[in-house]
């Protein structure tokens, strides 16, 4: 399938190739050059100040330290990524708090974009927290997004509604882990089908939300069972929750970041193709590289192909590459 579809698109010869999107035919040569001029901007990315010791697996560590991040960001293209905090304890040991993310990324300004993270459950574990304050001081000293916000809360906890209206009114994106389920897990909490997500894009219509991981890439398409929700659901694509909600609320994105993101294209191109292409605007690239020694996502390649093969345009591949995180990251 694939080598047709790109002898086709070298041929050069028809107006459009086959992919129920119209996109104009480009020979093999304009592809590449797209591909070659086009330098990824990373939504989610994780490193740490000094190395940390082993904590998941006991030979590896956990997670980059800034240099290494770059190595890995020369080797496949990326200009720069946004390096998010770890700063609730469901799912790290600390290590990496909105100051050092902002003393890091002014070592390597052209490299990294600084984020503000503060565990909800912080200023008092109630809802009455002034987190506008410091969402605004923290966006005041450079940070552009929230995240990644990882507590094992309900999106309708009053803390987490508390938290949400601070981040609104500070004008800042916030990105979400979300957790297949409660008690034993990291993320944002919701129901399959996401209303609680949904009650929240309407509550918060100005608050832009990120949505990654398992259980959120998990919703591109149907599934029956709790490990697809907390797994790599594989197999063709049958609409799911994301397109409705992407439809209804422009104010929900997409961050393509770790195996979940990669997967839930890969895992079907076809489909993949159609849902880049309609919700161009919020998907986004990212890697979340957080175990370098034992996985990098290859969404790159992916990404490459849905471009050869004639399944996305240029101009697509170059919003969910880059275009549209400068935008919402307001650095373009
Ligand atoms: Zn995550």
């Amino acid at each position: 399938m694939e080598t047709s579809r790109r002898s086709f698109i070298k041929a050069g010869g028809a107006a459009t190739v086959a992919t129920g999107a119209a996109c104009p035919a480009m020979v093999a040569d304009d592809v590449e050059s797209v591909i070659a001029a086009t330098r990824f901007i990373d939504i989610h990315a994780h490193c740490t100040e000094f190395p940390m010791p082993p904590v998941y697996i006991k030979t590896a560590r956990p997670l980059c330290i800034a240099e290494d991040l770059v190595a890995h960001y020369d080797r496949i293209g990326v200009e720069k990524g946004v390096i998010l905090s770890l700063c609730n304890p469901e799912n790290f040991i600390g290590g990496m708090t909105t100051e050092q993310i902002l003393r890091t990324c002014a070592q390597a300004p052209d490299r990294f974009i600084p984020s503000v993270g503060i565990d909800p459950r912080a200023l008092g574990n109630n809802a009455f927290g002034d987190f506008e304050r410091v969402f605004k001081y923290y966006r005041d000293k450079g940070c552009r997004v929230c995240g990644e916000v990882c507590a094992n809360l309900h999106f309708l906890d009053p803390i987490m509604q508390n938290y949400f209206k601070g981040c609104e009114a500070a004008g800042l994106p916030l990105t979400f882990h979300l957790a297949a389920d409660e008690d034993w897990l990291y993320g944002l909490v919701d129901e399959k089908g996401l209303p609680e997500l949904e009650i929240c894009l309407q509550r918060f219509p100005r608050l832009r939300f990120f949505g990654h991981s398992q259980s959120f890439w998990c919703e591109i398409g149907r599934y029956r069972t709790w490990d697809e929700r907390a797994g790599y659901p594989t197999g063709p694509v049958e609409e799911g929750r994301l397109a409705q909600l992407m439809r209804k609320y422009p104010n929900l994105y997409g961050d393509l970041s770790a195996g979940s993101g990669n997967n839930s294209l890969a895992r079907d191109l076809d489909y993949a193709g159609r849902f880049l292409t309609e919700f161009q605007d919020r998907i986004m690239f990212g890697l979340d590289i957080c175990a370098p020694d034992r996985y990098v996502s290859p969404l790159a390649d992916t990404l490459k192909t849905l471009l050869r093969t004639g399944r996305i345009t240029a101009s697509v591949y170059r919003k969910v590459a880059r275009e549209n995180q400068l935008r919402e990251l307001a650095l373009a």
